[in-house]
């Protein structure tokens, strides 16, 4: 029962925020198997020494590719996980690719330090498993750790279950359908009126279509002002006369 998550790690203790909120009763509920494996667990020498010196020099480490292999065969044993490897010279983690994942039954992730992990690990389970190499964004963390955390939350709040009401993720940004390329618009709750700003009388109409159009309008807006690499993506066919007005 549940998708099973493996993530091998030289600091499995990162992951303790899984055990809370949504993806810690998810796992509680039986919806998420999250196996954590300390990478150092498969390192023999007295130091636990995990990384070398690169071939063709250079400043840094590189992760040592007969210490991961013998890690993720003893994770994998006969089966065949999807695998992946955060590196920021991966393609791109988006909300379509969280949905694949989503739909995956088992998934191993390869949490690099240091340079990275030697290319050829990648190369050699490549011809046994779907492998992808991931970037969560155009920016260099210290290691994949935190990279896993940002897929693993966005990739289990899609699970059926996870999510208390099943629409919550329908009007997200980058949600499939209608948002596909729209950010979420600004949202309000009680009181209608704090500190002198009152909440747009739309929204207390009570009127379902007004309501649909003024935040489609301020997805629009949003997605204009912040994102215009998202609005150059949409296809024209979806836009009606009063969007080309925004
Ligand atoms: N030299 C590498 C490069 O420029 O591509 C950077 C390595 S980074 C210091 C160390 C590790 O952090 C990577 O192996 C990867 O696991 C993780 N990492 C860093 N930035 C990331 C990003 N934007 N997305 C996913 N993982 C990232």
């Amino acid at each position: 029962g549940g998708t099973r998550l493996d993530i091998i790690s030289i600091f499995p203790e990162y992951f303790a925020p899984l055990d809370v909120s949504l993806i810690g009763k998810a796992r509680e509920r039986g919806i998420l198997d999250v196996r954590l494996h300390q990478l150092r667990d498969w390192a023999h020498d007295v130091h636990k020494t995990v990384d070398d010196t690169p071939y063709g020099g250079g400043p840094g480490m590189v992760m040592k590719p007969e210490i991961w292999g013998a890690a993720i065969d003893t994770v994998i044993g006969d089966g065949a996980p999807r695998m992946i490897v955060p590196t920021p010279s991966g393609r791109p983690f988006t909300q379509e690719l969280a949905q694949e994942l989503a739909a995956e039954p088992w998934l191993l992730f390869a949490c690099g330090r240091y340079e990275g992990i030697d290319s050829r690990v990648m190369l050699e389970y490549g011809a046994r498993l779907r492998v992808d190499e991931v970037s969560i964004g155009d920016y260099v963390l210290a290691g994949g750790e935190v990279a896993v955390l940002v897929m693993v939350e966005a990739i289990g709040r899609l699970l059926p279950g996870v999510l208390g009401n099943v629409h919550s993720a329908v009007d997200d940004s980058f949600a499939p359908g209608a948002m596909r390329n729209l950010l979420e618009g600004p949202v309000y709750t009680k009181p209608p009126v704090w500190r002198g700003h009152e909440v747009p009388a739309v929204l207390l109409s009570g009127h379902h279509g007004k309501v649909a159009r003024w935040r489609r309008d301020e997805a629009l807006r949003r997605t204009i002002a912040n994102r215009p690499d998202l609005v150059a993506a949409i296809d024209p066919e979806t836009l009606d006369k009063r969007d080309r007005e925004l």
